[in-house]
Parts: C-alpha cells; structure tokens; sequence
C-alpha cells in the first residue's frame, strides 16, 4: 500500500512546479494526507488560513497533482490538525521558511504588515557551489561573483535577465548568501519587486513610510529580484528611484533581476531604465544538452540517489524549457521510484514524463520548421531536397529530414513519401531505419540529430 506521507511529498513536487516558491513555502509546511476516503482526500494543515488557502486558491492544483498519483481521486477538504504542525513535511527547503506560519496571527502579520527587518529570506541552497556553469550562464555568474569579490566597487547595478526558471534568483540569493557568510556585520536586503510593492503601500497607509525608506538607505546590498513587476507602477518606481540613487551614491551594492532586459521593460521610468542601464548587464537562457545533463547529474548526486547516464540524458533531451522544470521532473521520478520502491528505466520514466513531455511537444512544429533547420544546417536548398539526386551530400540531409517528420511530427510513410516530391513509402521506411540504426554506431550523426532536435523545441 502507498504510504500516505509519500504520495504527498511527490504530489508536493508537482505543486511546487506550479506556484510561486513563496506561496509554496508559506502555504505548504506543516501539512500532510490525514486520509483518502471514496476519492476523497483530506489534509491536514496547522491553521486556519491555510485551510482557506488551500481549499479555495490551491484546490485545482492539488487535485491535479494527486490525481497523477492517484487518478480516481475528486475531492479534497482541510482540516486543522496540530500533528501537521509536527510533521514537517520533508522536501521542503527549511531556509526560507518564515517561523510564523506557525500560526494564524503571525501569518496574517506577516502577509498584512511585513516590515523589512524580519524578512531576509535567503536560502543557503542557493550558492555558487552548486550552481552548474555553462555557456548560457556564464557571463552572468562571472559577473555575480566579480560582485562578491568588489562589492560596490565594480558593476553597479548589477542587472541579470532570463526567462523563468533559469538561475537568476538561485545567482542572486548566491550573491546574499557569500556576503552574509563573508561579512556576518553587513546590512543586506534580499527582495522582490512585489514584495517591495506591497511593503511600501503598507509603510504609507500606516505612516511609516519615512522608516521603510531608511531602512532601505541602510543597506550594504540591495538584491531586488524580478523587477519586471514594477513596471506601470509610478509611484513604487519614484520611491524606488531614490532609494537606488542612494545607495549609488553611497556606492552600495545594487543587484537587479528580470525577465527581460531594461529596455524592453515597458512603461518603466526613463530615469530608471538608464540607471539599470548604466551597470552591468548579463543574461541568463537555456543550457544546452550537455549541461542540462550535467546539472541533472549534480542534483542526483545532491539526492544520493542513482540514475543511469542514458536515464539522465533521456531526460535532459525531453525536457528543455527551463531548469526548474527539469529539477521537478527529476524530483518527481526520484519521488516515484522511492514509492514503489523501483529503479528508474526508460519505459518508467517515460511514463512519469509523459505529461510534461506531452505539454512540450505541443509546442505546434510544422513540416517547414523542419526542412528550415535542416537548410539552414547542411547548407543545402529546397531543391535538393526533394530532387532525386542521391548525392551524399543531399541525400543523407533528406534522410534525416524524413527521419524527424517521423519521430518528430509522428506522421506516416506514405505521408512522408507524398511530401517529399511522391516518394514511396519504402523509401521513407529505408531512410528512417538507416537513420535510426546509424545512431547507435555513428557518434558524428547522433550529435548532429541531437543538435536539430535541440534546436527545433527551441525555434518554435
Ligand atoms: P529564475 O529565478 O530564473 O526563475 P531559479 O533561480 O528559481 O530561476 O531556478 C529554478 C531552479 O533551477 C532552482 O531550484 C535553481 O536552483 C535551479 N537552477 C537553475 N539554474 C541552475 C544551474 N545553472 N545550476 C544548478 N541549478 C540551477
Ligand atoms: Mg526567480
């Protein structure tokens, strides 16, 4: 029989994919599966305003991970239970987690008057150690160390951009952690632009805002994480403004994340923009294969837990998108397989995956993304490709073209063989087994199919 207290902690890392960090820390600790009954499941939780949480905001998303677990299951409702509050659950990260959710008071005090003092909210997971470099991230992390190492002195503002779930908070926290543990004496602010937002509307309507301001004038190092979300927000940016002038001034440490670089940050002030703009710029985007694999191979190791390398690579190839997704799809089949007590195979994870695999498939490629890339790489023409020449030079990239119409856009021999000037569907049938059998022995083909493959999820 499943262990109640397992299937909650996998289903906790599929919700953790879905939600904000904070929410899931604040919303997530302390609860656990009292029971399920008929389909329905009921969870414990230590108060009364995660009860109403969970049971309106996070309902669709706990069922929906459950139900990967447990498909039957339709229901759920929370009661209070105080052995939550005992039973901590596990793969929660413990760092960031605010003591007062303990209790309802102090969480409604922390969401409704959150001060500044209270809240450095850095997570000791995140540092430089365990942050794997490659060519996409580089820069950014140079950058953020040389920041460690100068502090104030070189790169201000540091500014790092990158679409979701590549490393800029885990680059930034890494920043707060070094100074904390390099200068215990320094005044540092680890924030979000939301958060930022919300404490100074809350310092205002109390008459505070002198003291909010301060506080901020006080810091050594300021670390404002996804400042897209300051944008239309005037007020906010004038405070902000001053706050960062200054710092500046003072020459204290300015570190800034966003989703996009400063000038495509829209409706943000002019002042503001050539501010960010005037430090250091880096941009985070997705790794390549081979560090996916290896910052998979690095979370392995973290979990002690084996997978193959053909497992690992099998899937750094399927999921591409972002790291987090990857550290989730990780966490879940480490999660699974410890549940049913089983090693992870391909057919196995394949299953897991299925649904994030599916969702990135959806990604709409069209017969002519295909044929642009395979142009654009072997340098031939359209032509070409679909002449009868059997040249090697032309020959082999339409191999490999009917071979990703295959494994790629799923469709038939002979709708493969119509496409490409009204082959026989023999002859798609011989390319895609040529192809397919040279993979396992020709390293040159398999690192070029890797690369289309690659480069076409990441076109569309
Ligand atoms: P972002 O802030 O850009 O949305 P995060 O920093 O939250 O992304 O990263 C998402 C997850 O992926 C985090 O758990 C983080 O530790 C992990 N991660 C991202 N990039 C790397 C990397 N290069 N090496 C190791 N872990 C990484
Ligand atoms: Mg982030």
């Amino acid at each position: 029989m499943q262990d109640n207290q397992e299937i909650w902690k996998v289903a906790l890392g599929v919700i953790e994919l879905s939600i904000s960090k904070a929410n899931f820390n604040t919303w997530f600790k302390y609860t656990s599966i009292i029971s399920i009954e008929d389909n329905h499941v009921i969870i414990g939780v230590p108060n009364g305003f995660a009860k109403e949480w969970l049971e309106n905001k996070y309902q669709s998303y706990i069922l929906s991970s459950l139900k990967t677990i447990i498909p039957d299951v339709n229901s759920l409702s929370c009661i209070i239970s105080s052995s939550s509050e005992k039973n901590e659950t596990s793969n929660i990260p413990t760092q960031t987690i605010p003591n007062s959710t303990k209790n309802y008071t102090a969480i409604k005090k922390q969401v409704v008057n959150p001060t500044v003092n209270n809240r450095i909210q850095l997570n000791s997971r995140y540092n430089f150690d365990s942050f794997i470099v490659g060519e996409n991230n580089e820069l950014a992390k140079a950058a953020c160390h040389a920041v460690c190492e100068n502090l104030g002195k070189i790169y201000n503002p540091l500014f790092i951009y990158g679409k979701v779930g590549l490393g800029k908070t885990h680059l930034l926290q890494s920043i707060g952690n070094c100074i904390r543990d390099k200068y215990p004496e320094k005044k540092i602010i680890y924030t979000t632009s939301e958060i930022f937002t919300g404490e100074l509307i809350e310092s205002i309507k109390t008459n505070k805002a002198a003291e909010f301001k301060k506080e901020y004038q006080k810091t050594d190092l300021l670390i404002i994480d996804d400042v897209q979300f300051l944008s239309g927000k005037e007020k906010t940016q004038q405070e902000f403004f001053h706050i960062f002038n200054a710092l500046y001034q003072k020459n204290k440490q300015i570190v800034i994340s966003s989703d996009r670089p400063p000038k495509s940050i829209s409706t943000l002030e002019e002042r503001l923009r050539s501010r960010f703009e005037g430090g250091m710029i880096a941009d985070v985007s997705e790794p390549d294969l081979e560090t996916r694999i290896a910052i998979l191979r690095t979370k392995t190791l973290e979990k002690e837990f084996y997978i193959s390398d053909e497992i690992l690579r099998f899937i750094a190839k399927n999921i591409k998108n972002n790291v987090r997704e990857l550290e989730g799809a990780l966490n879940r089949i480490v999660a699974i397989c410890d549940l049913y007590k089983r090693e992870p195979t391909i057919e196995s994870v394949t299953g897991i995956l299925s649904e994030i695999i599916d969702s990135n498939k959806k990604t709409g490629i069209q017969n002519k993304d295909i044929i642009n890339i395979i142009l654009e790489f072997f340098e031939v023409t359209e032509e070409d490709l679909m002449s009868k020449s059997r040249k090697k030079e032309i020959s082999l990239p339409r191999q490999i073209a009917m071979y990703l119409f295959r494994t790629e856009l799923k469709l038939s021999y002979p709708g493969i063989g119509k496409y490409f000037g009204g082959r026989d569907h023999t002859t798609v049938l011989h390319a895609y087994e040529k192809i397919n059998k040279n993979l396992n022995t020709d390293e040159k083909l398999k690192r070029d199919i890797d690369y289309l493959q690659e480069k076409l999820y990441t076109v569309v």
